[in-house]
């Protein structure tokens, strides 16, 4: 089968389905393919920061996400082997230190606002396999496998949202330059014991780091960092001794801890690393959030990159389409400023990870 648009997005993450929705609310025909059979399957950062919350706002889906559910968290403390050293309350200008939006209320939101307009199509259960390019080597279509049969999709514009293992950008030979930080993060989710305050804990546990994220809907997400490349090495060691850390350093977290994280498959490893591609934009190939820069967990900015990559492209896409740039130059001149903002973010990652543990000693 072969289908056709003007614009074609890998990805249906927070990015994609964003410029997905902002192009389609042009009356620019957009295909979404996304490999999964639903678009919230997978596990991927929730907070929201000042940039994600002012999107959303601005484009009018917040109070929608808002009756889904979402938590504005109203401290952050700091612990040491389980003294509380020290805690940051919201200023007189802010009603939150960050907003926990579960993804699926999210992408939720998105996907049924854009499944109203004509010109937004979603196939689920698509996987992008390959690239089409013409006699002159620009790219103008994509193959995928949708239910096991090949489909092509043929557009001007094929975007790679598809996340940091991008398969458009390797089908696109898009030179990418991977930094490792040192750590990789064991995340588990469990139930918030009662009477948990919305807060987000920063815990020093013989050294290494721990952060307990409250989450709406009555969950706690739990972060601890390892050694990068130690996992396999740590599965090996038993279970208990590591669990017990955490149930010594939050004794009032022991009976969901020992319900919940039973042995080592209760805990999902992240593969913690950064990158930055030669380009974004090559050839009628465009790439935006972690598939451009994909970004660490450090200070939670990954999720809110990628919303503001595509706030931004949705608008620079529409005026190259108005302005007849039927190669979307306008796209490779507009790269730069954006890549400068990110590479900041990505450096102000790097510095909050070597001084984290500062935060412990003094109030900023
Ligand atoms: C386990 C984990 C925890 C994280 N925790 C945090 C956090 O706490 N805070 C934070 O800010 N960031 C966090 N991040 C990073 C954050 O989730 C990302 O920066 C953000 O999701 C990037 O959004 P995106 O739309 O660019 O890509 P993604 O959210 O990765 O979405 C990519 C989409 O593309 C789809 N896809 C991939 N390949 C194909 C293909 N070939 N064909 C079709 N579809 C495809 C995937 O299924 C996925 O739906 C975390 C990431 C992971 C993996």
């Amino acid at each position: 089968m072969v289908i056709k648009t003007d614009v074609c997005i890998v990805g249906s993450g927070p990015g994609g389905a964003l410029l997905a929705y902002l192009l389609a609310k042009q009356n620019i025909s957009v295909i979404l393919l996304e490999r999964n059979r639903e678009v919230a399957r997978e596990f991927r950062g929730e907070f929201l920061n000042e940039e994600g919350e002012g999107i959303l706002k601005k484009l009018g889906l917040f109070p929608k996400v808002e009756d889904l559910g979402l938590l504005r968290i109203e401290q952050i403390e700091y612990w040491q082997d389980g003294q509380l050293l020290k805690e940051i309350f919201p200023d007189v200008y802010q009603d939150n230190l960050g907003i926990h939006v579960p993804q699926n209320h999210l992408l939720k939101v998105i996907v049924d606002e854009a499944q109203k307009l004509d010109s937004f199509q979603l196939m689920l259960n698509t996987r992008v396999t390959d690239l089409i390019q013409d006699e002159a080597g620009q790219f103008c279509g994509v193959k995928a496998l949708k239910d096991g049969s090949e489909l092509i999709i043929q557009s001007p514009l094929i975007i790679g949202a598809d996340g940091r293992f991008s398969t458009v950008r390797k089908k696109a030979k898009i030179p990418v330059a991977v930094k490792n930080h040192g750590y990789d993060l064991l995340w588990a989710k469990i139930p918030a014991p009662y009477g948990w305050k919305p807060s987000i804990k920063n815990a020093l546990v013989n050294g290494s780091q721990l952060t307990l994220f409250t989450q709406a809907k009555g969950f706690i997400q739990i972060g601890w960092n390892i050694e990068h490349g130690s996992y396999p090495q740590l599965r090996k060691q038993p279970f208990e001794p590591f669990i017990e850390k955490l149930i010594r350093n939050f004794p009032e977290l022991g009976n969901v801890v020992r319900e919940h994280i039973q042995s080592w498959q209760d805990f999902i490893l992240l593969d913690v690393h950064s990158c930055q591609c030669e380009t974004w934009a090559k050839d009628g190939v465009l790439l935006l959030g972690d598939a451009a820069h994909t970004m660490t967990p450090t200070g939670a900015f990954g999720l809110n990159c990628a919303l503001g990559d595509a706030d931004l492209l949705a608008q620079q896409i529409h005026h190259c389409i108005t302005e007849g740039d039927t190669k979307f130059i306008g796209l490779v001149r507009a790269e730069p400023k954006r890549r400068a903002y990110i590479e900041k973010v990505q450096a102000l990652q790097v510095d909050m990870e070597k001084s984290y543990e500062s935060l412990f000693t003094a109030y900023v």
